[in-house]
């Protein structure tokens, strides 16, 4: 039978559900995500299905969390077990870019007025935009109120169905732009529906915004990048800066492994003919809090890798040789320079006692064990605590919190050589691709085709497919593999992994599922000019979307 779900006049809908869900504040990582919460439930309270089906949505607080935050759902249960699941994020990124305009940065009609006074300012590809009435300017607007108002105008029109086939569920997290905690929980949530309610989830759909890389042609995602934040923290042998060939400076030997990794195509992931950005450094420092004319005993830093299918294992791998090398040639460098010192001094060329040196952060926590035993575990775990509850307080940051952990364990080291010690830093996000999965059914194949031939006739607008989202997403979590391994991996190699952060990896692997990101075209997410395209908005993309669910749920 082939039926349809009538979304005519959807468009007014979209509007009047995003104009309010906008003015609310819910900056990321604040209490003003609560107030994302309590729109949400409004209004799945205000629609008729709802109010007869009670146990249909609700909140799913996060276990433990210092904002008390919350997932919020609810489910359109039509016939059968096949179930689409829409997801967005109602927490946006902060607005301190928008100056004396932070009042505004939520009312998009008082915002627009504001940015004509100063369009002059604007770039000028953001100037044509905003003055061509195209687009829709202010905070979340783009990233990603606007494809939430989309799932949620369309949830409403399903729950009006008489005999709808299948199942959707929407979901609405906090978080997405800090640490995903609302994804996190999520997993939980959506093992539990799936029992509760004995769903078959088929497919999982994300209304991220979408770059163009060309203007006439939209952006389908079949999937998501990984990222993983390794950290690095090089302790070297303190001496004083005119003996500078008694100690060894941890800056020389960290930085020359920066150098080498920085935007390094030695990460190179390449899947489907599509790569993943090289890295980058985001936090590099010593550990010296005042100046004196010593060199600093340790230094640390994290670098920011994306993957498309590597392991945490293979990063560190990775890593792990870069370091080596690294170590190497600075000790050749230190001995050269040594050598024509002696020689222009007239001094004896001693031997250097140098050796490169790397280890894991776990082969570092087993010599401590192994040299103190229990004594080291009891210390450890209760530092880790302190650790973690200042980072909940705010007071110490994960990187932070990561080094100060680590620095504690040389406590407990009597070899105190130079070495490097490699791990990682909350979060942790699984690559994630449709091209992955195993057994995909022609119906899972041709989605993104059929969606492109449908969008190109009926607006003469075209779409691409890529395997992965480059701008890291929640879909992350949507399927894994390997979950054992990478579970040691981290469990073994994040210092705070299961004190203040964990991932339910095999939940993730357990629902995993295919995903598709279909949302609309918008530009300089969290920026002043953050917009979104207000045909894709209101007509293109929720027809898109509404086709992309019906076809999965075998209703075209
Ligand atoms: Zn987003």
């Amino acid at each position: 039978m082939n039926k349809t779900v009538n979304i005519e006049g959807i468009d007014k809908d979209i509007k009047a559900i995003l104009m309010p869900y906008l003015a609310v504040n819910s900056e990321t990582a604040t209490r003003g995500e609560r107030n994302g919460e309590a729109f949400l439930l409004d209004y799945f309270n205000g629609i008729p299905y709802f109010q007869e089906n009670k146990e249909y949505f609700g909140r799913h607080a996060i276990p433990d969390d210092a904002l008390g935050r919350a997932v919020c759902w609810a489910v359109v249960k039509g016939r059968g077990d096949d179930t689409v699941i829409l997801l967005h994020h109602y927490d946006v990124v902060g607005v301190e870019d928008f100056k004396t305009m932070h009042d505004l940065a939520f009312q998009p009609d008082l915002l627009k007025q504001e940015l004509v006074q100063i369009a002059g300012e604007l770039q000028p590809e953001a100037r044509e935009d905003l003055l061509s009435g195209e687009y829709l300017f202010g905070r979340g607007t783009a990233d990603m109120k606007g494809g939430g108002a989309i799932q949620l105008a369309l949830l409403k029109r399903y729950s009006e169905e008489a005999d709808f086939k299948g199942n959707v569920i929407l979901i609405s997290l906090p978080d997405e732009e800090n640490l995903s905690a609302g994804m996190r929980a999520a997993v939980d949530l959506l093992i539990e529906l799936k029992n509760r309610f004995g769903l078959k989830y088929v497919y999982a759909f994300n209304s991220e915004p979408h770059q163009r890389k060309e203007k006439r042609k939209g952006l389908l995602s079949e999937g998501s990048v990984g990222k993983m934040l390794a950290f690095v923290y090089a302790r070297g042998f303190l001496s004083h800066v005119g003996k500078v060939f008694e100690g060894f400076n941890p800056l020389s030997v960290l930085s020359e492994i920066v150098t080498r990794t920085e935007i390094s195509p030695s990460f190179l992931d390449i899947v489907g003919g599509e790569a993943a950005p090289p890295p980058t450094w985001l936090y590099l420092r010593d550990n010296k809090e005042n100046y004196d004319v010593s060199m600093p005993l340790s230094a640390g830093g994290c670098i920011s890798i994306l993957t498309l299918d590597s392991n945490p294992t293979e990063i560190l791998n990775v890593l792990k040789q870069i370091s080596l090398d690294s170590f190497e040639s600075v000790i050749r460098r230190i001995k050269e320079s040594y050598s024509i010192f002696c020689n222009s001094s007239g001094r004896k060329l001693e031997p250097l006692p140098w050796n490169p040196s790397v280890i894991t952060f776990d082969e570092l926590l087993k010599e401590a064990y192994q040299s103190h035993g229990e004594i080291f575990t009891a210390a450890y775990r209760s530092k880790m605590h302190e650790a973690g509850q200042k980072v909940k307080a705010g007071e110490i940051n994960l990187m932070e919190s990561s080094f100060l952990l680590v620095d504690f364990v040389y406590n407990y080291i009597s070899d105190l050589s130079p070495r490097v010690v490699l791990g990682f830093v909350p979060p942790y996000y699984p690559n994630v691709s449709n091209l992955l999965l195993k057994d995909r059914s022609e119906r899972e194949k041709n989605l993104s085709t059929e969606l492109s031939d449908y969008c190109n006739q009926k607006y003469g607008q075209e779409y691409e497919r890529e395997y992965y989202y480059t701008g890291i997403s929640d879909m992350s979590y949507f399927a894994l593999k390997d979950s054992g391994k990478i579970k040691e991996e981290l469990s073994h190699n994040m210092p705070l992994y299961g004190e203040i952060y964990s991932i339910p990896l095999e939940g993730i692997e357990e629902l995993s599922m295919p995903c598709m990101n279909i949302g609309p075209w918008g530009k300089d997410f969290h920026k002043l000019t953050e917009r979104v395209c207000k045909l894709d908005l209101y007509e293109r993309t929720p027809d898109l979307l509404n086709r992309a669910v019906l076809i999965m749920l075998d209703q075209k």
